[in-house]
C-alpha cells in the first residue's frame, strides 16, 4: 500500500476522522444483513420481517425474528476491523464512527462516539409514542405494550421508515467537517447514508474506501481497496501509526 505513505503525512493527531461502516464489517463477524434472512427465516419476505406493515400484521413473528437475530449477534464477536477502529481512535483525538449496522459490535469492540443511523437491535421503543424501553422481557418474543397503549418494537429503522433525524444531522455535520474518512464494507447504495462519503469528498476530505466489490463511490475515493476490512484496516493503522506519533 505504498500510495498511503504520501497520504498519511497530511494527517496529525488532531485530524478529524470518520469511520463509516456498513454490512460488510458485520458479515466478517458472521452476521448476515438484516435485509437478507437466513436459515428457516429465509422463507419469509424481508419486507414483512422488517416493516411497519409486517409488524402490525403479525407482531410475534417479527419479534421472534429479531430475538433470533439478537441471539446470533450475541454469539458473534467483533473482528479485527472493529478492533482496528479502537486503535485508530487512540491515535486520533477527534473521531466518529457512523454505522449502518444495528448489531452493536462497534460498541462491544470498545469503539466510541458511535452514530447508529439504523438504530440498535438491542434496544426497544414504543411504536406509537417513541418512548425507549430497556428490555421489558429479555427475549422479547411476544408483544408488550407501552403505557400509552402502543406496541413495543425493536428500535431499528425498517423498510420505508426515515432515519433518526438528529443522528442523521450529526452524521452529515461530521462528514462535512472531517479531514479523513474510511468507508468500510458498505456498498454505498442505500440513501441517505450513501451520500456521506460524497459529502466528505466534496468538502475536501481524503476518503479511503475498503470494500471487496467496487461501489458507485469507488471512482471518487482517494484510495479504494478491494479487500476485507479485517485484513485492510489493520494495515492502514500500521501505516498511520508509523507516521503519526
Ligand atoms: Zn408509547
Amino acid at each position: 500500500m505504498a500510495e498511503t505513505i504520501t497520504a498519511t503525512d497530511r494527517f496529525h493527531r488532531d485530524s478529524r476522522v470518520i469511520f463509516f461502516s456498513g454490512a460488510g464489517i458485520s458479515a466478517e463477524s458472521g452476521i448476515s444483513t438484516f435485509r437478507d434472512p437466513e436459515g428457516h427465516w429465509s422463507k419469509y419476505d424481508p419486507m414483512k420481517l422488517a416493516s411497519q406493515a409486517g409488524f402490525l400484521e403479525d407482531p410475534d413473528l417479527v419479534l421472534n425474528w429479531y430475538a433470533d437475530r439478537r441471539r446470533a449477534i450475541n454469539q458473534a464477536q467483533p473482528n479485527a476491523a472493529h478492533r482496528s477502529i479502537s486503535d485508530f481512535q487512540k491515535l486520533f483525538r477527534d473521531s466518529v464512527v457512523i454505522t449502518q449496522n444495528v448489531d452493536g459490535l462497534h460498541e462491544r469492540a470498545g469503539n466510541r462516539n458511535i452514530l447508529e443511523l439504523h438504530g440498535n437491535i438491542h434496544r426497544h421503543k414504543c411504536n406509537s409514542c417513541g418512548k425507549n424501553f430497556e428490555s421489558p422481557d429479555i427475549e422479547m418474543r411476544t408483544l408488550n405494550h407501552c403505557e400509552c397503549g402502543g406496541k413495543i418494537r425493536p428500535d431499528v429503522v425498517w423498510f420505508g421508515e426515515s432515519l433518526p433525524l438528529q443522528t442523521l444531522q450529526n452524521a452529515f455535520e461530521a462528514a462535512q467537517n472531517c479531514d479523513l474518512m474510511f468507508t468500510i464494507g458498505t456498498s454505498t447504495q442505500i440513501y441517505p447514508a450513501a451520500q456521506l462519503p460524497f459529502e466528505a469528498k466534496s468538502r475536501g476530505a481524503f476518503v479511503i474506501e475498503i470494500n471487496p466489490e467496487p461501489t458507485p463511490f469507488s471512482a471518487q475515493a482517494d484510495i479504494s481497496v478491494r479487500d476485507d476490512a479485517g485484513s485492510a484496516l489493520p494495515k492502514f493503522y500500521e501505516e498511520f501509526y508509523a507516521q503519526i506519533k
